[in-house]
């Protein structure tokens, strides 16, 4: 049983390396699909999100107009402030729950979470390990403008905005350099899979 946190600025290849995870027989947590879920219509987040930005900020079906919220806290730190204060606390909780789950039912020999903004929001103390996905800044440029069709400035300016790369490798315990081919990452995490579950189960025997 070992809980890990993947993390990775983005592009970096996060999703595709949890995919080969899950693959491998991992359970896989996506922060990004809890931050919606602790938001969806009906729950305490999206309740709070209103009384504070007005119903305006609801699509005509009551869900979170999301373009519209990321425009509004793009512009005004206050109201991100208050947006991270509503949706940070929930999703740690949501996580905290999710962590407990596996403990009292460890189904899969490794839990992976994925969260871009692990180290950010400390979320990475809740981890046993935090795995960093890095990938040298053209490549990922280049991946980023073919994966979300956007221009090479506004990949940059995404890219500004996040912690640098350097900065997380202290936190790492383990990094996979996703810069190569599919190929070269399907061995780096089949060897990581190995040292982490294969190997310990063996010394134990
Ligand atoms: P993240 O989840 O960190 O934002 P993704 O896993 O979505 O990153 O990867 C970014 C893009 O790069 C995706 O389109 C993905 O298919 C592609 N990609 C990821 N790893 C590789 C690789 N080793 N070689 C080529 N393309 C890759």
């Amino acid at each position: 049983m070992l809980i890990v946190g993947l993390t990775g600025n983005i592009g970096s290849g996060k999703s595709s390396i949890a995919r080969l995870f899950k693959e491998m027989g991992a359970k896989v947590l996506d922060t990004d699909k809890v931050a919606r879920d602790v938001v969806a219509p009906g729950t305490p987040g999206l309740q709070q999100i209103v009384q504070h930005f007005g119903a305006g900020i609801l699509n005509a079906d009551g869900s979170l107009d999301r373009p519209k919220m990321a425009q509004i806290v793009f512009n005004d730190p206050e109201a991100l402030k208050f947006l991270n204060s509503i949706v940070h606390p929930a999703i740690r909780a949501e996580l905290l729950k999710a962590i407990a789950d596996y403990k009292n039912n460890p189904d899969a020999p490794l839990m992976i979470i994925e969260a871009p903004l692990l180290i950010e929001t400390q979320l990475y103390k809740l981890m046993d390990q935090v795995w960093l996905v890095t990938v040298n800044s053209k490549t990922q440029i280049q991946r980023v403008i073919e994966r979300d069709a956007a221009t090479a400035e506004q990949v940059s300016s995404r890219l500004a905005a996040q912690m640098p790369q350097e900065d997380k490798i202290p936190y790492a315990h383990r990094i996979i350099d996703n810069s190569g081919t599919p190929e070269s990452t399907l061995q780096q995490v089949r060897q990581i899979w190995s040292d982490a579950i294969d190997r310990p189960q063996a010394q134990a025997k």
